[in-house]
């Protein structure tokens, strides 16, 4: 999917740190350009998903009459890797479409669940969208929408599959929507070649092959010329489904001419072609003829039509079927609703029950294909699974392959490792041969053969290559200058490049604000800000000294505190924290009555960073918390040494200071990690 920078520290040396005496003595200006390097770390890994320029600094169009007649397609994502936000905009004068609003799901940042396309540029041509047009209904297309329509309401038009998966997951989304807002969904009929107008654009979906049922190509005419969007595909001979893509149909379109072709990448590097999916059926009922006990199976949540054939083996095998895994569940009761999977009653059995099962009687089909950490199948492996526990003679097919560069095999293969272990039987595509079984998996994308097929098919004026890197992209067009499209005639444009075309020209034409949107697992928007805190964390950990100062004499009143998380173990390193204990002693001495508190904080603060990397050679966030206690004076003490407003009675500086100690006392008795 990506292959980004990860957060993950890449330390030489990460062993504990040399005894003050060991050390040799750094600059403080070691000191800080350490801890500038380290905030330049996060700046640059964080930033890599930054967001758009802040609208105040990006160009404001909102409201102006656009008279240009051209056509403009702007990719506010999908333009940087396959599976990554894809979001293309479609924009004529005074309307525009969006073409899928996926999010990605490879972003590697502590505590992100995925990243979306900033929408900062549709803020400015708001009044101008019509409608979201959807491919089909994975994730990385249809993703965004639970979080970008309710702030740019329009109606979702795709087929009937992908219209019931957007439905699901407005339903599975973790926040509410905004008071009023109302889901629109108009469902196309992609087998009829249904056409229908929005604004100046007429908007048509094709049936095509790929690994989700009811995925389709946009077509979209415009004032300009015809615009194809294939969305994810391959050209499968002999799918499960028996729906073939609608070739028909589009060389009917491609007769009447397509102007721009906006294709796929994502395996443009494959030879050949993909084989079909129909190739794998038979490598199932193998395996259910020979396997001695149960059978688990993990695939990917929404590949519906893989689940109708495994369906299909288990019930001539006399076998019943349990599901496994929240978005297996959701995506199956979707499917059965709508017609896409049939299974005869009584074939489907609850998880819960499996154990009371013969064990040869059952299939259980789950998710964790990806060795996703709390997924039904690592779980089972893990022996954490509330219904299934594994042993010897159970089977386990994984009919997936790692999803590239998602960094997902090494997840996998521990999974593996787990599952042999237990002593079951594990069946891998990647293996099948030494297993002596047919293929257990195909890819749902296209080889370079069907590439060429497309290109072929369709023969664009224009042609775009889309979702995928830019090398997949650049080799897809070098596919195409084969093929007979001319070079000057294809683009391999980058997200927020605005490609201009009219019937006979293209170019890029200028750049608009565009990003990513952090997005946690609750399916709240984190800040970049927040993002670059927990590196440095996650990379340097965190020091706090909590000291208690007597307001009349500037003494300290206790000895320093010290917490830290994620820096050192301080019980290991007493020498250590005795001369930092004594330097916290210093510097109150020398500095707290002479400057202000905040100049003396700030003081501190540097003085800390300084003496731990001296010690160290780290550079951990340092918090300091000075309290500062009233004296004889009775003044208001706690956390601050300035004017106070009236006076404090004894006996209320008495209540304070007892609360501040049970306080102190709390923080303490929670950190098992305080000297
Ligand atoms: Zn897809």
């Amino acid at each position: 999917m990506n292959d980004r920078k990860s957060y993950r520290p890449n330390r030489q040396d990460a062993s504990q740190p040399k005894p003050p005496s060991a050390v040799r003595s750094a600059s403080r200006g070691a000191a800080i350009r350490a801890q500038k390097r380290s905030q330049e770390d996060a700046h640059r890994i964080a930033n890599q998903y930054a967001t758009a320029p802040h609208p105040a600094q990006a160009p404001k169009r909102a409201n102006v009459i656009d008279d240009r007649p051209r056509l403009k397609i702007i990719g506010l994502g999908g333009m940087d890797g396959g599976g990554s936000k894809n979001t293309i905009l479609v924009e004529y004068m005074n309307d525009a479409i969006i073409l899928d609003a996926g999010n990605d799901l490879g972003v590697d940042l502590p505590g992100i669940n995925y990243g979306i396309a900033d929408m900062a540029y549709l803020e400015t041509i708001k009044p101008k969208l019509r409608a979201y047009i959807i491919t089909h209904g994975h994730l990385d297309h249809i993703g965004a929408l639970p979080h970008i329509v309710p702030r740019f309401p329009a109606p979702i038009y795709g087929s009937k599959f992908t219209i019931g998966r957007i439905e699901e997951i407005f339903h599975n989304f973790g926040l509410p929507m905004p008071d009023g807002f109302e889901l629109k969904t108009v469902t196309m009929n992609e087998n009829t070649h249904e056409r229908l107008k929005i604004g100046p654009f007429m908007v048509e979906l094709v049936r095509v092959t790929h690994s989700i049922p009811g995925s389709t190509m946009v077509v979209v005419d415009t004032p300009v010329g015809r615009v194809i969007n294939t969305g994810d595909f391959r050209l499968d001979p002999n799918p499960l489904d028996h729906e073939r893509t609608d070739t028909e149909r589009l060389k009917q379109l491609a007769d009447e001419g397509v102007l721009i072709l906006l294709s796929e990448s994502t395996t443009t590097e494959r030879l050949g072609r993909t084989p079909s999916e129909s190739t794998i059926e038979q490598s199932f009922i193998d395996i259910m003829d020979n396997a001695p006990g149960r059978i688990f199976v993990g695939l990917f949540s929404t590949n519906m039509n893989r689940v109708q054939m495994i369906v299909n083996a288990a019930v001539h095998h006399s076998k019943k079927v349990a599901m496994d895994g929240r978005s297996m569940v959701s995506t199956l009761e979707m499917a059965v609703r709508n017609g896409f999977v049939r299974v005869p009653k009584g074939t489907f059995v609850p998880i819960a029950n499996v154990s009371n099962l013969k064990d040869s009687d059952i299939v259980v089909v789950a998710t964790g294909s990806q060795g996703e950490p709390s997924s039904a199948l690592v779980r089972m492996s893990m022996g954490d699974h509330k219904h299934i526990k594994l042993k010897e003679q159970d089977t386990v097919i994984l009919s997936s392959t790692p999803i590239p560069e998602s960094g997902n095999d090494a997840l996998i293969g521990n999974m593996v490792d787990d599952l042999m272990r237990k002593g079951v039987h594990v069946f891998r595509h990647e293996t099948h041969q030494i297993d002596g079984v047919g293929p257990l998996h195909v890819s749902g994308h296209a080889s370079v053969d069907e590439y060429k097929d497309i290109i072929d098919m369709l023969h664009p004026k224009f042609f775009v290559p889309i979702y995928g890197s830019y090398r997949s992209k650049q080799r897809h067009i070098e596919i195409a200058v084969e093929q007979g499209i001319p070079r000057k005639d294809t683009v391999n444009a980058e997200n927020g490049d605005v490609i201009s075309f009219t019937p006979n020209s293209m170019e890029i034409t200028g750049k608009v604000p565009h990003g990513t949107v952090l997005v946690d697992q609750t399916g709240a928007i984190v800040s970049n800000i927040v993002i670059k805190d927990r590196i440095i964390l996650a990379e340097e950990g965190l020091v706090a000294v909590i000291l208690t100062i007597d307001k009349k004499t500037g003494n300290l009143l206790t000895s320093p505190d010290i917490i830290s998380r994620g820096f050192i173990y301080m019980r290991d390193n007493e020498e250590l924290m005795n001369a930092f204990r004594i330097e916290l002693r210093r510097a109150v001495t020398q500095r707290y009555k002479r400057v202000d508190l905040d100049r003396f904080k700030q003081e501190l603060r540097e003085h800390v960073t300084h003496f731990l990397f001296e010690q160290t050679q780290r550079s951990p966030i340092v918090i300091p918390v000075v309290n500062v206690i009233g004296g004889k004076g009775g003044e208001k003490p706690l956390t601050n040494n300035g004017d106070t407003n009236g006076k404090t009675k004894p006996e209320e500086t008495e209540e304070l200071q007892r609360r501040f100690q049970q306080m102190r006392a709390k923080l303490l008795n929670q950190d098992a990690r305080i000297d």
